[in-house]
């Protein structure tokens, strides 16, 4: 049987990107960006003035005296050209933001300066109050016109949607979300939100799913409930192929009414691999379909809503990134254990945890839980811990791998 790493490896192989579509930059939050953008022009496009005070020529030799006294010429407000130059002995009142005018290497906060509010002609300004450079900024000192702005695969960002603003990016060329369907399949599965009957359980896995698609910036698409029936299965699975992605939960083990992966394969889904040594999730299977160069890509999620939790964000969640080229990669980080726990069985173990920080370090707390089926025990996790059989017992303080789920928050 496979193992996690080569599962994903062979996952990612058969990746192909989606393709780039223009969007205005107000939709841009959260998407992909398609192509290298470099800086267009020098940012500032000009010298200017970082604080509300007198732009002035800081000269060699003014320290000599304690306080100066300046000529007021102009009163230079953000979005202003100045009009007149300044020399020897005369300063302009400037605003944060405003150009410096030629001649200005200086710009003395207002705090520091004494002036008649009402009539401002002149301006006494302390000697030690006077540096070359200060409070202002030189053209191009923030970006220069030709460097590198972002990278194709940046997830845009509020602080990289305001760059992209800052420098006129209207329209921004990003990857095409991937449209990702998923279908429960299941005799005994019934919409949430109607009446249960016995034996029937409700289909939890389409909703989580759901979300945890539109976690990952992706197009989540909802396909229902499919019966464990040989031909009800087939036209379902044709239909749900014509998407980037088809997730189907439920029928990929071993039970008679197991017929998922007999039904893919008719429908002229390869398989690439069914089984992964894990736990949860062994029954993975994965395959592809290739029509007119659009190529699917298929995961039979196993139906105890622990493994398709758990085979989503290991596997699933990284082929949503490969598809849209996203650069930065969600990855495994490590924290110590709160406390001992044991390891049942000879896979390796997905444990649900409750992720944290204590004292500058990350922390993972082993919620109970009782297997594959046990949903409720992740409800008080936010992520899930490897724990290898190999070692049998971990002790408090012991380091693991850990996954946060989704895009969620420290607990
Ligand atoms: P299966 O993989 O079809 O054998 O299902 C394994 C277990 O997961 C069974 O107990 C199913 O009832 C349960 N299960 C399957 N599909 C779902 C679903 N959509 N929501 C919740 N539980 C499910
Ligand atoms: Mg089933």
């Amino acid at each position: 049987m496979l193992s996690v790493f080569d599962a994903l490896a062979m996952i990612l192989q058969n990746v192909q990107g989606t393709d780039s579509e223009s969007i205005p930059l107000s939709q841009g939050f959260s998407r992909i960006l398609a192509n290298n953008l470099t800086v267009p022009y020098d940012s500032p496009q000009f010298d200017k003035a970082l604080m509300d005070g007198f732009a002035i020529q800081a000269n060699e030799g003014i320290c000599d005296l304690s306080v100066v006294t300046f000529q007021v010429i102009e009163t230079i407000t953000a979005g202003k050209t100045p009009a007149h130059p300044v020399a020897d002995g005369v300063a302009s009142r400037i605003m944060t933001g405003a150009p410096l005018p030629v001649g200005s290497n200086c710009v003395v906060p207002i705090e520091q300066c004494y002036f008649d509010e009402s009539s401002p002609e002149t301006v006494d300004i302390p000697a030690d109050s006077i540096r070359q450079e200060a409070n202002l900024m030189r053209r191009g000192t923030a970006a220069r016109a030709g460097s590198t702005l972002l990278n194709a695969g940046s997830r845009l960002q509020p602080q990289q949607i305001a760059a992209l603003a800052e420098f006129g990016f209207g329209t921004i060329e990003v990857r095409r979300q991937p449209r990702v369907a998923v279908m429960a399949t299941g005799d005994e599965l019934i919409p949430f939100d109607e009446p249960l009957q016995g034996g029937q359980i409700r289909n939890s896995n389409e909703p989580m799913l759901l979300a945890q698609i539109e976690a990952c910036g992706a197009v989540p698409i909802s396909l229902g409930i499919v019966r464990d029936n040989e031909s009800q299965l087939r036209t379902a699975i044709l239909s749900g192929l014509q998407y980037d992605v088809l997730l189907l939960t439920g029928g990929v083990s071993a039970g008679i009414l197991d017929l998922v992966p007999k039904q893919l394969k008719l429908a002229g889904v390869e398989q690439r691999f069914h089984g992964v040594h894990m736990k949860p999730g062994k029954p993975l299977w994965f395959g592809c379909r290739e029509d007119n160069q659009k190529r699917c890509l298929v995961f039979g999620l196993p139906g105890n809503p622990v493994s398709s939790l758990a085979c989503f964000e290991l596997f699933v969640r990284p082929a949503l990134e490969e598809l849209v080229g996203a650069r930065s990669r969600k990855m495994s980080m490590v924290a110590s254990l709160t406390e001992s726990i044991r390891v049942k069985g000879n896979r390796p173990t997905y444990q649900p945890v409750a992720i944290s920080m204590l004292d500058g370090r990350l922390i993972a707390q082993p919620v109970p839980w009782s297997g594959s089926s046990d949903l409720r025990a992740t409800v008080d996790a936010n992520g899930m811990a490897l724990l290898q059989p190999e070692k049998g017992n971990y002790q408090e303080n012991d380091i693991v791998e850990i996954w946060l789920w989704g895009d969620q928050r420290l607990i």
